[in-house]
Parts: C-alpha cells; structure tokens; sequence
C-alpha cells in the first residue's frame, strides 16, 4: 500500500505538541510493516533547511486561491532513522515567514496557508507520480485535504481509487471561519475518522467533550474508531538519551534518575534535595492542560510546607505564560521555564518523580507515556486517553502505573500530588511502581497494526450484497 500523511507538524521538523510527535513515529512504524508511506506539510520558517537537510526539487508550480496566485516549491527531506520522504511545501508568504507553526492571533493567515496546502498536496502527488492508496490527514490543518478528495473523486481518475482517513489529535480546534467550519466539512466527507485513544473516541459523542460537533460525529459514528498513539520509543529512551546527566534503566533508575535529578535542581536553582519529590510538567499553556487547577494546588502545596519541588516547562498562550513567569522563584521550590525546549523537556521526564496532568480534556495525552518510559509517576486527571493508559494504584495494587483522580479541583488535584507524595516515601512500594511503568509497552507496534488494518479495509471496499 501507498499511505500519504498530510499534517501541519511533523517532529523533529516542526512541532507544537503530540501531533508533531506523532507523526514524526507513525509513518516510520508503517513503513516498518513493509507499506510505502510519504509525508506532507509546510516548510515554516523556524525550519532550517541546510541544518535538517532539506534539498530543494526542482518542482515548481502555482496554486490558485482567491484570484491570486501562489507560487510554490517542493523540498524534500527524510524522516530520521527511516526512509521515508518529507516533501516541504514553500511558499515565503504563507509559511516561510512564520517562525511559529500556529500564529498566535492570526487565525485567516492559518487558514489561507493551509488551504493552499491542501491544492498543492493534489498536484504534488501527480509531479511525483505518487498515487496513494489512503491519504491520512490531522487535524483541522489538513482536513480540507479529505474534503477535496471526496469533490474531485468522481471525476478524477487519478485519485479515483483513493481513500481518506481523518484523525481528530483535538476536537477543540476547528478551524472555523466565515460560514466554514474546515474540521466538520472533513468529518462529514472522510472514508474514515479515528481519533487517538478509543475514550476520546465516546467522549466526543457527548455535548461534555465534543465542543459543539458531537451531532455531527454521532451521526458518523459508524465510521469512528479509536486508535491509541504511541511513542517513540527509541527517541524517549533514557538508556540513551542525549540530553540527560545519566542514562539508566529499569534496574539502574534509581541511581540515574538520582543524578539526573540532581542536574535539574542545579540547573533550575532548586535545592539540592535527593529526597524532595520532584514533580514535573511539560505542555502547551493552554486551558486544556488544566494549569487553573494545578497553580493552585502547588501554592497550597508550598503553604502547607511540604518538601515538594515543581519544574514546569511550556509555552502557548500569553495569559499563562505570564501566569508562570510570575510564579517562577516565588518560593524555594517551585520553577519555570517557558519556551519549547526539546531538550529541557526531556530532563523534566528523566529528573522528576511524578509527572502532572490534570487534563480538563486530553484526546490521548503522550507525556504520560513518555514519563512512564523515564519512571517518572504520572499524577493525572482521568480523562480520555488518561483513562487508557494509567490506572490508579491505590483502587488496583496490583497492575496500578499512577495516581488519578476525576473531579476537576485545585482540591483534588493537590489531595492526588499528595498521595503521590506519600507513596513516594514507601522506597518498597515505589519501586514496583517505578519498575511497573518503565516495563510498559507504549511503542506503536500494536497501533500501528490496527491503522494498517483499517488503511487496508479502506482499500478493499465491501463486495454489494448479491452480487457474489
Ligand atoms: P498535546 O498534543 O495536547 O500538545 P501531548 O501530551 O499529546 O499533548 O503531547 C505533547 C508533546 O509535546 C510531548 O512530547 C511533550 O513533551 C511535547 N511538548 C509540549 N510542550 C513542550 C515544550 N514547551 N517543550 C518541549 N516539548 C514540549
């Protein structure tokens, strides 16, 4: 099978959040089952070409939009560790003047620039002679891609035999302009929806979590399943990792993890405290990510005078960037850093003991897995893929990776931290829990099998009954 992945992010190229992650891992566990796959998106200008690379083909073509005309250049990079293509598409306007992926307040820039995205996406594969079988698009971004597939299908014999699937990363995003709402045109329009963990996949059924669109996915909902992402696991690898003080295992963590943290409180200006828990957050600042309830919890925390230290790295919206400079050497113990810092991210994972998120919502949620991997303790809202991947150890003792709680308070947010915190100090139960989480098996093999499964039904369309 041919597979094209069209996305606004694609790591380590360009990334925001999870949907960079992704698809910098999936298309490369794809082509690892033995399938063909090519990956699309924008050349942005925060993207280095010489540094990543890049080198410039010599298609060239224009895209119509709107009365004018946009002229566009085709890059091609390779994934790492993988040989699948990256195709860049330039245009200095639209993209190659943009520094971050998603313009803070310039929402009709986005869009333009991702429509036209999506017209090149068609001529492109036809310039490379690459017809695919499924083109699987993210988001809002690329959605319009589906939605193009489903008008010029009919009539287009070159595209006449492919399919789309559209994963949904986050329902909240819709790209909503004028009369058009992009992400449910691709809804309605995609052979396939899935989104990224099967409890988002009900949940976004609901008027709780589906931001206005759950009529519109009950009535595909035929079409909707859930696939769980995964992780990279030999990117997030702290027997490996190139950005930590001390590379460790599941037998060795212990003595790792003490180093590592060690560098962290060094580098962050926090006591150097082996025994202070250390909990760790790494996320967009975005209302999602439940940072109105976990400030609080951690300045109650601080009140109380519990030996806990905070590193909280993001960046996104201004709001609470603010909020979190603000709060960066307040107290002994509580740290910030705002800025996407892959590095620094990476630390956090390997330094801290718990990792925080209390999720209003979250589609799948990778820190968690990422954490576990590092043997770092996630401490965490049960919600969507928070619900698929941590099980709170204190309701099952004996298959429990984390500490989880449901109602959506500064209260229980704090009251959880201190659980953690608690069991923390039971070096005995620690371990196993320690040890549990770093043995998980959160790489895309088995997710990578069920999208293969379903580009494969895609493929071969259903037999009309009587006719055989
Ligand atoms: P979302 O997709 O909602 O952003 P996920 O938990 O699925 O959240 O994925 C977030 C990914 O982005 C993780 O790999 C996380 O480490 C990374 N990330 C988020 N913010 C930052 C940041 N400020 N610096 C470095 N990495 C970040």
């Amino acid at each position: 099978m041919k597979i094209v992945f069209c996305s606004a992010e694609v790591a380590p190229f360009s990334q925001a959040g999870g949907l960079g992650d992704v698809i910098g891992s999936l298309p490369r566990a794809i082509a690892e089952l033995g399938e063909g796959c090519a990956i699309l998106t924008p050349l942005y200008g925060l993207i280095d070409p010489a540094g990543r690379k890049l080198e410039k083909t010599d298609i060239a073509f224009d895209v119509h939009f709107l009365g004018k005309s946009y002229p566009i250049v085709i890059w091609k990079g390779v994934l790492p560790r993988s040989e699948v293509p990256v195709y860049f598409v330039d245009n200095h306007e639209l993209f190659g003047s943009r520094k971050q992926v998603y313009p803070y307040g310039q929402p009709e820039w986005e869009l333009e620039g991702f429509l036209i995205f999506s017209q090149a996406t068609f001529e492109l594969l036809r310039r490379i002679n690459y017809r695919p079988d499924v083109i699987h698009t993210h988001d809002w971004h690329t959605a319009s891609v589906a939605t193009t597939l489903s008008d010029i299908r009919p009539y287009d014999q070159y595209f006449s035999r492919t399919q789309s699937v559209l994963t949904i990363h986050n329902l909240h995003y819709q790209g909503v302009y004028g009369d058009t709402n992009w992400l449910k045109e691709g809804i309605l329009k995609a052979d396939a929806i899935t989104t990224v963990s099967p409890t988002y996949a009900q949940e976004i059924q609901s008027p709780e979590f589906g931001a206005g669109m759950d009529p519109v996915i009950r009535q595909c909902s035929q079409k909707v399943s859930g696939i769980l992402n995964g992780i990279d696991t030999n990117l997030y690898n702290p027997e490996t990792d190139a950005f930590i003080t001390r590379h460790y295992n599941q037998d060795t963590y212990a003595e790792g993890k003490r180093v590592c943290k060690e560098a962290l409180q060094q580098e962050m200006g926090l006591p150097v405290d082996p025994d202070a828990p250390l909990i760790g957050f790494v996320g967009r600042l975005a209302d999602q990510k439940g940072l109105d309830i976990l400030l609080p919890a951690m300045k109650a925390i601080e009140k109380e005078k519990h030996n806990v230290q905070w590193v909280l790295l993001g960046t996104g919206d201004p709001k609470m960037e603010e909020a979190l400079k603000a709060l960066n050497n307040t107290t002994k113990n509580i740290r910030t850093y705002i800025g996407f810092n892959t590095a620094m991210a990476q630390k956090i994972y390997a330094a801290s003991d718990m990792f925080a998120m209390p999720s209003a919502f979250e589609p799948c949620g990778l820190g968690q897995m990422i954490a576990l991997r590092y043997g770092s303790v996630p401490v965490v809202r049960g919600v969507g893929g928070l619900v698929d991947t941590i099980t709170d150890v204190r309701l099952q003792p004996h298959r429990g990776n984390g500490f989880k709680f449901n109602e959506y308070t500064a209260e229980k947010m704090k009251e959880t931290a201190l659980a953690a915190v608690e069991a923390y100090h039971n070096k005995a139960l620690w371990d196993v829990l320690v040890r549990r989480g770093m043995a998980e098996d959160h790489s895309w093999h088995s997710s990578a099998d069920a999208y293969r499964k379903l580009y494969t039904r895609l493929g071969s369309p259903a037999i009309p009954s009587g006719s055989v």
